[in-house]
């Protein structure tokens, strides 16, 4: 048989890019299951997407992942979108199926994935959401999709919130209402699942926490939080403080790493040696 040296590529598109850490853990993962692809961390500027979306197909690149500030216009190069990526508005990630871009959004099913694996399920829940960005909206729409019964968006942008909020009463089967967040915010006392879907928290500001009165969370909430640098934010120890089972941001990111590498290779990805690779990336 004639030996093939020609790799799969895939890799990430951003800007800023460089602090982005997949690209170890997707190599890791490679690695682990014997399987030559390769990984490219691309600093790419905004108005050289095109460019760089008309480089996937004629590089045969097998996919990429999106990051800011491309997730939205990402879109327009694409031929096809998974309903999650359609509704939120916003792919992460994109796979190229013989020359046909089809784009997904893992950001919110990597999220769900990290709380069913400590047995908490969305379903019938009451879910408050701290922002209404790219994270919130992956999120909360994931949430609706997965039967959470209501929402609350709590954000510092009253259009952008309202917008958010509109979309999932629209598009879902969820309830959905708005907090404009002008002072210290007070978790509805009926909320199951309190989430920081905010960027506050985010290395190097980890002295930082949202504004939030910390003692409207009680010991029968779930409390996450989407940073994973630091991955023990003040947020998450407000919360446990509280007596609040917390999640951090490191299950989200490594399960949305080992859902782009099963959707880019077909194989099952190794979840648990790219947790270890994340922890080891970030000296935990
Ligand atoms: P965006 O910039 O799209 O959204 C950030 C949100 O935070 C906005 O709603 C913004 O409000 C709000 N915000 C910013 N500063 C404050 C503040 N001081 N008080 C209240 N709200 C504030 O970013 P993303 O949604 O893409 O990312 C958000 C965070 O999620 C980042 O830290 C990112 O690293 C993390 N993330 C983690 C993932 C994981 O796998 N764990 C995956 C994706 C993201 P406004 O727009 O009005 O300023």
């Amino acid at each position: 048989m004639a030996k093939s040296y020609r790799s799969e590529l895939v890799g990430c598109f951003g800007n800023p890019i460089d602090e982005n850490p997949t690209g170890v853990v997707e190599e890791a993962a490679f690695r682990a299951k014997g399987l030559d692809y390769r990984y490219l961390t691309v600093l790419v500027k905004e108005k050289d997407l095109a460019q760089a979306m008309a480089g996937v197909r004629a590089f045969n690149m097998r996919g990429v992942n999106l990051t800011i500030p491309h997730k939205v216009k990402v879109i327009q190069y694409l031929d096809e979108l998974s309903e999650a990526a359609e509704i939120i508005g916003a792919v992460n990630m994109v796979v190229n199926n013989e020359g046909r871009l089809w784009g997904e959004n893992t950001d919110g099913k990597g999220y769900l994935t990290s709380l069913r694996n400590e047995n908490i399920d969305v379903a019938g829940k009451h879910v408050t959401i701290l922002g209404a960005g790219g994270a919130a909206r992956a999120i909360s729409v994931e949430c609706a999709l997965a039967g959470a019964r209501k929402i609350t968006i709590a954000n510092i942008d009253r259009a952008q919130g309202e917008e958010l909020v509109d979309l999932i009463n629209k598009r879902t089967a969820a309830k959905a209402e708005f907090v404009f967040w002008e002072e210290a915010f007070e978790v509805p006392a009926d909320t199951d699942i309190f989430t920081n879907a905010t960027s506050v928290g985010l290395f190097p500001d980890i002295d930082q926490k949202p504004n939030v009165k910390y003692n409207t969370i009680t010991s029968d909430m779930v409390v996450t939080d989407v940073i994973f640098n630091d991955p023990n934010s003040l947020f998450l120890q407000e919360a446990a403080r509280r007596g609040a089972k917390t999640i951090n941001g490191l299950g989200m990111l490594a399960n949305q790493a080992a859902m782009n590498f099963k959707l880019w290779t077909g194989v099952e990805a190794p979840v648990g040696l790219m947790i270890e690779t994340l922890r080891k990336e970030f000296n935990l």
